[in-house]
């Protein structure tokens, strides 16, 4: 079965859980949902339109005559911050909690819909005395504060496109970011909280902007209370401006197809890319997978989407959809291990958390830690899981389960890309039998599938190219500035339709899994394999905590298999580790998966959402100079990863 064309099976998965009786009884989703999809995807998309508030209704759903630029609900006008806040309160639900804010140092507040709608018509007043207009960009660099939360949503009202960056990225990506956009005024704060310490963005944008005067305005949240420098013709107080704004602001409705946002992606695989999304299709996506993927019940649910708003989690899942929604959700601001290492199963705890939505690498920290941890809180309120970010090693999938869900808790491993804006493939939590690994299927009114190197869709048992064949609602519009970039990137490979540039495949039973990214796809003596199959199956061995595979190139087998481990604290001294772990490779998926060299390193070199850059591990593979780490969470990992290699050699 296996060739050259297709992505060889390295594993075969028999574990399968059936959502609980009582879950999928009271679940939002049934199965009739994908056949109805199925029988007419544009009626379908026109249904779950209604479920946002327009104030013009759109005439015709999707405009593809111009593929691959997408139009959808033509004639449409709405106001995302309208949809997202204001008619929740006319419902009479003003009282209603938006969010529970949760400190790093432990401070809270509580904001209801009501103080939402004062907070971002207060906000929305600022930024329009300060001569922002629709169609004008606004620059976000902040922490993990409800101010963060006003901005977006004050930008959505008055038309202006935000792009928020990372609060961690360095000055450099700042202003990358702010000169390709063509923006002028920059929202941050004096710092924010990580780690127990203080982290100084309002420094870090002074620097970024040393060379940029086209930002008339750098508009400062006191958070910390640090000491900033000040430019008084272009810094302002976030409370100075706002607080004096009015507590109403008049509204104004925008085409469905006016831009809500432009995200630069994590550049796990290269250069960031400026992903442009649009107000109407983005919102129906993200209100209508938040409500299907985690059978969200407004009126009782907590949800907790443990990720940064900086990355597009973030905007979909902590801001767009549930607020669409009227859910009630937890934002954090700091990190798990602050001030102890069970933060977040006390904030479960704390709150009634019924839904918590995270990323494998957070699964795999707390793997390493142990199950103590988390066995010493009531975490009884949980119902569903969700999984997003990388492919989930299947026994971190079990851990997860376990330690966090009680075994009585349907896990969603959802795939989707800052590109796609929602998620697109992922169990159903009331409908699909899960499998550890797999993120199953498209969700109804999504039509992917797996092509070969022809273009060929290929069987099951086999893996390939993931690409979805038909346009979607949220799905982006262009990259910013560069529409020819956005139709080679993503629809040269195969004409018409999406290339996600993920390996994947399907199993025996004819579900997706994903398998990473199409570049980390190796190729050993003509045979291809994925990455995170190898990955995973060193990361199911009980002395592994996690582990990156590269494919460094080979005089004799073109590609060789290259892994980088961090061992478990109980096994940090074992001599034999790297022996025993190349015979368990052998041994669970055979010699064509043996790597030629096991590297134990401290730890592993992540973008800030968590992401493994396995390409910069191929450069040290490959002995070459290692490439950009902007994005890189931690860029002294690489240090300490070359210091290893040295001591080595
Ligand atoms: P860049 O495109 O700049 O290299 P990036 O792709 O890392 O950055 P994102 O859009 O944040 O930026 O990440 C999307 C990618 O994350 C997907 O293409 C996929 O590789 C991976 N991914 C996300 N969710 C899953 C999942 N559930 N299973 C497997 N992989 C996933
Ligand atoms: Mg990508």
């Amino acid at each position: 079965m296996a060739n050259e064309h297709t992505i060889r099976e390295l594993s075969h998965e028999d574990r399968t859980f059936d959502p609980p009786p009582d879950f999928a009884a009271q679940a939002n989703v049934t199965a009739e949902e994908y056949t109805k999809a199925e029988e007419d995807r544009i009626g379908f998309w026109a249904e779950k339109a209604q479920r946002i508030s327009w104030e013009t209704p759109f005439d015709e759903v999707l405009d593809w005559s111009e593929a691959p630029f997408a139009k959808w609900y033509i004639g449409g006008k709405l106001n995302a911050a309208y949809n997202c806040v204001d008619r929740h309160v006319e419902a009479g639900l003003g009282d209603r909690v938006a969010y529970y804010f949760e400190g790093e140092g432990g401070d809270t507040r509580v904001i209801t819909y009501a103080d939402l709608q004062r907070e971002v018509s207060k906000t929305a007043n600022a930024l329009v005395e300060l001569g922002v207009k629709a169609g004008d960009r606004v620059a976000l660099y902040m922490p993990m504060i409800p101010e963060t939360v006003f901005a977006m949503l004050a930008c959505a009202r008055i038309g202006a496109p935000h792009t928020v960056i990372f609060g961690g990225f360095s000055d450099r990506a700042i202003a990358d970011r702010v000169e390709d956009c063509g923006v002028e005024i920059v929202i941050t704060a004096d710092g924010g909280y990580r780690r127990g310490k203080t982290n100084a963005l309002k420094a870090t944008v002074d620097k970024a902007l040393q060379d940029l005067p086209q930002v008339r305005n750098v508009v400062v949240v006191q958070r910390t209370g640090q000491e900033v420098n000040w430019d008084d013709d272009r810094d302002i107080w976030w409370h100075d401006l706002v607080d004096r704004q009015s507590e109403t602001h008049d509204l104004e409705f925008f085409d469905a197809e006016h831009p809500l946002y432009i995200m630069y992606s994590s550049g796990t695989t290269g250069k960031p890319k400026g992903i442009m999304h649009t107000t109407g299709g983005y919102l129906v996506g993200t209100s209508y997978t938040h409500w299907a993927v985690f059978d969200i019940k407004p009126e009782t649910d907590i949800f907790w989407t443990a990720a940064d708003i900086g990355w597009v989690t973030g905007h979909s899942y902590i801001v767009y959809g549930p607020l669409a929604n009227g859910t009630t959700s937890v934002l954090y601001e700091g990190t798990p291990d602050t001030p102890h290492r069970g933060r977040w199963w006390e904030i479960v705890e704390k709150y009634g958390v019924t839904v918590l939505y995270c990323a494998p690498t957070s699964i795999r920290t707390f793997m390493r830690w142990g199950r103590d941890i988390p066995a010493k809180y009531d975490m009884s309120t949980l119902r569903l899981l969700g999984s997003v970010g990388e492919p989930i090693n299947p026994e971190a999938w079990m851990w997860y389960r376990e330690h966090i869900g009680g075994n009585n808790c349907p896990i969603v491993d959802t795939w989707w890309q800052t590109e796609n804006g929602s998620i697109l493939i992922s169990p159903l939590p009331g409908v699909t039998s899960t499998k550890p690994g797999a993120a199953m299927r498209a969700l109804p009114g999504i039509v992917a599938d797996i092509y070969d190197e022809q273009g060929q869709p290929v069987e099951p048992g086999s893996g390939g190219y993931l690409v979805i064949t038909e346009p979607w609602p949220a799905m982006l519009r262009t990259l910013w500035g560069d529409e020819e970039r956005y139709k080679k990137t993503y629809w040269s490979q195969y004409p018409g339709v999406y290339f996600a540039g993920d390996g994947a495949k399907y199993d025996r039973d004819g579900d997706i899994w994903v398998l990473g990214r199409v570049d980390d796809v190796l190729n050993v003596s003509g045979h291809r394999m994925s990455t995170a199959e190898i990955e995973s199956a060193l990361v199911a061995h009980s002395m592994v905590a996690e582990a990156a595979v590269v494919g460094a190139q080979d005089e004799t087998t073109g590609q060789a298999i290259e892994a980088f481990v961090i061992l478990r604290e109980s096994a940090k001294d074992r001599d034999d580790a790297v022996q025993q772990l190349r015979d368990h490779v052998r041994a669970s998926i055979g010699p064509i998966a043996t790597p030629r060299a096991i590297m134990v390193v401290p730890d592993l070199p992540k973008t800030r959402s968590g992401k493994i850059m396995r390409r910069l591990l191929k450069d040290v593979a490959e002995n070459r100079e290692i490439g950009d780490v902007t994005t890189l969470a931690d860029a002294s990992v690489m240090d300490a990863i070359q210091e290893e290699m040295r001591a080595r050699q």
